[in-house]
């Protein structure tokens, strides 16, 4: 017989009915490749295989045993169909019973012998299986009872029963898959081949065989992932970029010219990154560092550096608030030297030059000028690597909270040439080690360690609802002699309740709103203050006027949504207050908190959280232990994975991959195979199948 190519559809195997297959569509499986990928989340433990009377509470078995009476009644209270049986063996009989399966009634027929496996409980003092599952012909190759059993994530009207049914048979008669991982790598990290990997994930024998082969297919992906990342970086090193040379007297003379001295830190990562464009080919470095640490001014330093080596400077934000206050970092430090700086947003093009007044342009002049090369640093949104902004010789591109730039972005704005820009990313995310090295593997990581001299540590203090008052009546005092707050909430509008849940529930899932709050804090609690809130459904402009006000000092309060979160200055700004912080993750709090303590005053944040359970009271705990950002991004990718940092849903990253990112002994292991993979072969010609495999992989996963 034929085998099976594994692209198959498996609507066109024979016994998949349209009804499975619109059902096994749902969980994404389409093919007989994504039905053998599609791995079990645990396993049963039906193998102790016993006789009626050696049966125990509390433990799973499998009986062989005969069918001696069985029927159907309604539990008239629950609204369920209840199955009954009686099954008996040469050394007893017990009872069996099944919830809103009535069915079973007609496949079990009273004679019937079949397998049974499942746990055994113990009710009014006698034995019965529970829900157990049923194998009419197991024989040698029986897959539901009697073994160890596949448990898969399932999909209304999917049991994992009915996929084991599905898969079994499959795997027996699939053409063989291509191992494209090389025999030494295999050899040495004792992976099971693919083939077998793939009967050991699903059939086991030994949970440790399951292990085996999970630890395979995480190798797997982590193994393409380096390999990609070290693909790329080959490539990118081959590509040409400006050399921007930067004379060390003229960095002095900046450096010395500004009203602080830079850390030790920022000064390491400031010659890192000049050093970087002074090389003919691009650079593809990450700036990171805490919030506060300083990383706009060393960004500033390089975009002027690049400027007054005449070429141009994109440099953009995720936001148009942001777009603003990196254009006021840049006039504000470098406004006097002679280069043209723009600020380019969607309704708005302003522009100066060293010794005139800043002004608003129409956008086409601003065009026109950049194109010109008259404006060197360009500020901005994304907009500014539209088509219709045209730079002239762009040498650097600078963006702030984005990780990663794309291939294919960057290559359209490679120069008449043909000359890649350099590219440098700022980050205040704290990225933790093992993510760093996998999804962000391709760049180059600049670390600011330290924050500037003399910030002092923001008091961080969970409130309990009872102290309340308590915190608002000190938020009062603050304000009064002048400073501000934040107050965040995890959602825009008050919750509408849903009718499924009963009035305890409800309460329990009730997450402080930006509209609630905003009103309770300006008509009771602080009528005399100026209160205002800021959410992602207001129109853009309205944003802006909000922030600027709150900037210039105009709003004292300030009710917000996570649209704060990244990279917002301002100083005058003493008090974070996080309603239902448990809502939020770790290091999404950890971002908060850094919106204050940025000036001279001691600053302060306040953790309300409404579940109050111990739990989550510990994960919040550790937002006051912690020492640095990176120990809490250790900590929530260990407690939610890494979709915290990724995005939920990441791009193409396999599941398996994704949770093995937080294995550092196998992150540490697949890059070394990678490399050595590459270093025996560059253009890997001598792996065919892994070439193939790296191709698709690459396609597949995009990561910007
Ligand atoms: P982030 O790294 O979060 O982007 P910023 O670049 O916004 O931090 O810097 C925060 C504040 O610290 C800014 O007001 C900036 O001018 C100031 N700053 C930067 N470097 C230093 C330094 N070495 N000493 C004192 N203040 C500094
Ligand atoms: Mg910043």
């Amino acid at each position: 017989m034929s085998k099976i190519p594994l692209e198959t559809p498996l609507r066109e195997l024979h016994g998949v009915g349209p009804r499975f297959v619109s059902k096994l569509s749902k969980l994404g499986i389409h093919t007989v490749r994504d039905l053998l990928w599609h791995f079990p989340s645990r396993y049963e433990d039906w193998s102790k295989v016993a006789k009626i009377s050696e049966l125990k509470a509390g433990d799973a078995f499998t009986v062989r045993a005969r069918v001696a009476e069985i029927g159907v009644k309604r539990a008239w209270k629950r609204r369920m169909l209840i199955v009954e049986a009686l099954l008996e063996d040469d050394s007893g009989s017990i009872q069996a019973t099944w919830f809103n399966q009535p069915y079973i009634k007609n496949v079990l027929k009273p004679g019937t012998i079949a397998s049974f496996a499942g746990k055994v409980a113990l009710r009014k003092n006698k034995l019965y299986l529970s829900s157990p599952t049923y194998e009419l012909n197991a024989g040698d190759s029986s897959k539901h009872t009697g073994r160890l059993v596949p448990i898969y994530p399932e999909t209304k009207g999917l049991t994992s029963k009915g996929l084991r049914f599905l898969t079994q048979p499959i795997l027996e008669s699939v053409e063989p898959v291509k191992e494209f991982l090389p025999e030494k790598v295999l050899e040495e990290h004792n992976l099971p081949e693919v083939n077998e990997a793939l009967h050991m994930v699903h059939f086991p024998d030994k949970l440790s065989e399951a292990q085996d082969a999970r630890r395979r297919f995480a190798f797997e992906d982590l193994f393409l992932l380096h390999l990609n990342n070290i693909i790329l970086r080959l490539a990118l090193f081959k590509k040409s970029s400006p050399k921007i040379d930067a004379p060390a007297h003229r960095v002095k003379e900046i450096v010395s010219g500004l009203p602080f001295e830079l850390t030790a830190s920022q000064k390491e990562t400031l010659d890192e990154i000049l050093d970087d464009m002074a090389e003919s080919h691009p650079m593809n470095r990450l700036l990171q560092g805490d919030v506060g640490s300083g990383k706009t001014i060393i960004a500033g330093i390089a975009a002027l550096i690049a400027a007054e080596q005449e070429f141009q400077v994109a440099l953009m934000a995720p936001t148009e608030i942001l777009a603003r206050q990196h254009y006021k970092t840049v006039l504000k430090f470098f406004g006097e030297t002679n280069k043209g700086v723009g600020l380019l947003i969607s309704k708005e093009a302003r522009v100066h030059y060293g010794n005139s007044l800043e002004e608003a342009v129409a956008k086409p002049a601003l065009i026109k000028e950049l194109s010109a090369n008259r404006i060197k640093i360009l500020v901005g949104t994304h907009a500014l690597i539209q088509k219709s902004v045209k730079f002239d010789n762009l040498g650097l591109i600078i963006i702030d909270e984005q990780h990663r730039f794309g291939v294919a972005q960057r290559g359209a704005l490679a120069d008449k040439k043909g000359k890649l820009p350099h590219f440098l990313s700022m980050s205040a995310t704290p990225i933790p080690r093992t993510l760093m090295m996998t999804v962000f593997g391709d760049l180059d990581v600049s670390l600011i360690k330290e924050l500037p001299k003399g910030r002092k540590p923001i008091i961080t203090k969970i409130i309990a609802p009872e102290n309340r008052n308590k915190a608002y009546g000190f938020i009062k005092g603050q304000v009064q002699r002048g400073r501000q707050a934040f107050v965040i909430c995890p959602r825009i509008d008050p919750s509408e309740g849903d009718s499924l849940l009963t009035a305890e529930e409800t309460k329990k899932l009730e997450m402080k709103s930006v509209k609630e709050e905003h009103e309770k804090l300006s008509k009771r609690f602080f009528p005399d203050f100026k209160v205002a809130m800021l959410h992602g459904k207001m129109a853009s402009k309205e944003k802006e006027e909000t922030m600027k006000e709150f900037a210039a000092g105009r709003i004292d309060i300030l009710v917000s949504t996570s649209v704060i979160e990244v990279g917002i200055d301002v100083p005058n700004a003493t008090i974070m207050m996080i309603e239902s912080a448990d809502r939020f993750g770790l290091a999404q709090l950890y971002q908060f908190r850094g919106r204050v303590g940025r000036g001279e005053h001691q600053s302060f944040c306040f953790l309300f959280a409404e579940s109050g359970s111990g739990t989550s009271y510990k994960r919040l705990n550790s937002l006051l232990t912690a020492k640095n950002g990176f120990e809490l991004a250790e900590k929530d990718l260990a407690i939610r994975g890494p979709g915290e940092f990724l995005g939920e849903e990441q791009a193409g990253m396999p599941d398996i991959a994704m949770k093995s990112l937080n294995n550092l002994e196998l992150v540490k292991d697949t890059r070394k195979a990678a490399e050595e993979t590459l270093k025996a072969s560059p253009s890997l010609r001598d792996f065919p199948e892994l070439k193939k495999r790296i191709n698709a992989f690459s396609k597949e996963i995009h990561l910007e």
